[in-house]
């Protein structure tokens, strides 16, 4: 089987290695030197340009490089009945749970007010508080989000978690639904964002939703930059409703110099690196999902179109 690759962060040798390492017959090829296009079946790709799929009239399917699929499912040259798969690997959730634990720990040691006080050659004492007089509110309970989740609760944090059917998590407390969400923001003192971009999500966080997080409170996204009115949430930095965030995840990325968020002392950006698949770790259920196809079975990992994610 023929299987393309794109991507223009991750390193194609690495794959390359590690999917011959799984299947020494896979035909790696890296576009754009695809060879004849009716030889591609596959493609495994992050953040392809519109049309892309398109060129591919052999294609049986798509491979993400990640876990978010906002990009192939909002391409409407996409031709249809393709499966889409995401990549589904602990090492995935070990390293967005390690990220946003970071993010919360930063947040809730303050600090962001020693480097800031540091640059001022400030002592700037802030008494520790106990991890469980926290709350951390955590929306999205996916692969990911599930992961981030219990690191939290393993800390000490009290943990609440959203998402769009209900969950049973073990030491989270969770809420449901747009109905719920105001119940759950009023109590995120450190509010988590691990969403996908659907149309439900898209600009979720506007400047009244940032008004319903208690005064002061912190504000992590590492989904997507589309989730959230940019401009609503400059607003509430300035205002100092929001005390802080961590933002790994823009309208546009990179983030244009010229971005009002990189103005803001309390806000903390991040290249959108919070979790990458890893080719050791994931090669193995790609070449499994390439032997399903060829046997005409149904891929693992599929993501539904209609539900976006
Ligand atoms: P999953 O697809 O496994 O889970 C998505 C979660 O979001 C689910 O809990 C889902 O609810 C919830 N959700 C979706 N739509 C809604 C809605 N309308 N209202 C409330 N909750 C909703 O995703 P992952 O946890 O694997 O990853 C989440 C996102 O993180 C990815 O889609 C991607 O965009 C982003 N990401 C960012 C990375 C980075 O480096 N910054 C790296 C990897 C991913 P339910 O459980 O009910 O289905």
């Amino acid at each position: 089987m023929t299987l393309v690759f794109y991507s223009q962060v991750d390193n194609a040798d690495d794959w390359r290695e590690a999917l011959r390492a799984a299947d020494p017959g896979l035909a790696f090829r890296v576009w754009p030197d695809c060879g004849p296009l009716e030889t591609v079946e596959a493609v495994l790709a992050w953040k392809a340009p519109p049309g892309f799929y398109r060129q591919f009239p052999n294609l049986r399917l798509i491979i993400t490089l990640g876990a978010g699929v906002d990009n192939i499912v909002g391409d409407t040259t996409l031709p249809p009945g393709i499966p889409i798969t995401r990549i589904s690997d602990p090492e995935m959730g070990r390293m967005m749970g390690q990220f946003l634990l970071t993010c919360v720990l930063r947040h809730f040691r303050e600090f962001g007010t020693f480097e800031r006080a540091r640059a001022e050659r400030r002592w700037a004492y802030v008494h520790p508080r106990e991890t469980r007089e926290c709350t951390v509110g955590m929306m999205g309970l996916g692969q990911l989000g599930s992961v981030a989740a219990a690191e939290f609760v393993r800390q000490g944090f009290r943990v609440l978690g959203w998402s769009r059917s209900p969950k049973v998590l073990p030491g989270v407390e969770t809420f449901a639904g747009m109905a719920a969400l105001p119940a759950f923001l009023a109590q995120s003192e450190i509010c988590v964002m691990l969403l996908p971009l659907t149309p439900d999500t898209e600009n979720l966080m506007t400047a009244e939703r940032f008004a319903q997080l208690p005064r002061g409170a912190k504000f992590v996204n590492a989904g997507r930059g589309r989730t959230v009115d940019e401009q609503a949430l400059v607003q509430a930095l300035r205002s100092g409703h929001l005390a802080e965030a961590t933002l790994d995840v823009f309208h546009e990325e990179p983030l244009p110099p010229a971005h009002p968020l990189w103005d803001l002392p309390q806000v903390l950006v991040t290249p959108h690196l919070a979790s990458i698949a890893i080719p050791r770790s994931a090669a193995a259920q790609i070449v499994e999902n390439l032997r399903r196809i060829a046997r005409g079975d149904s891929p693992l990992n599929a993501v539904d179109p209609s539900r976006g994610y």
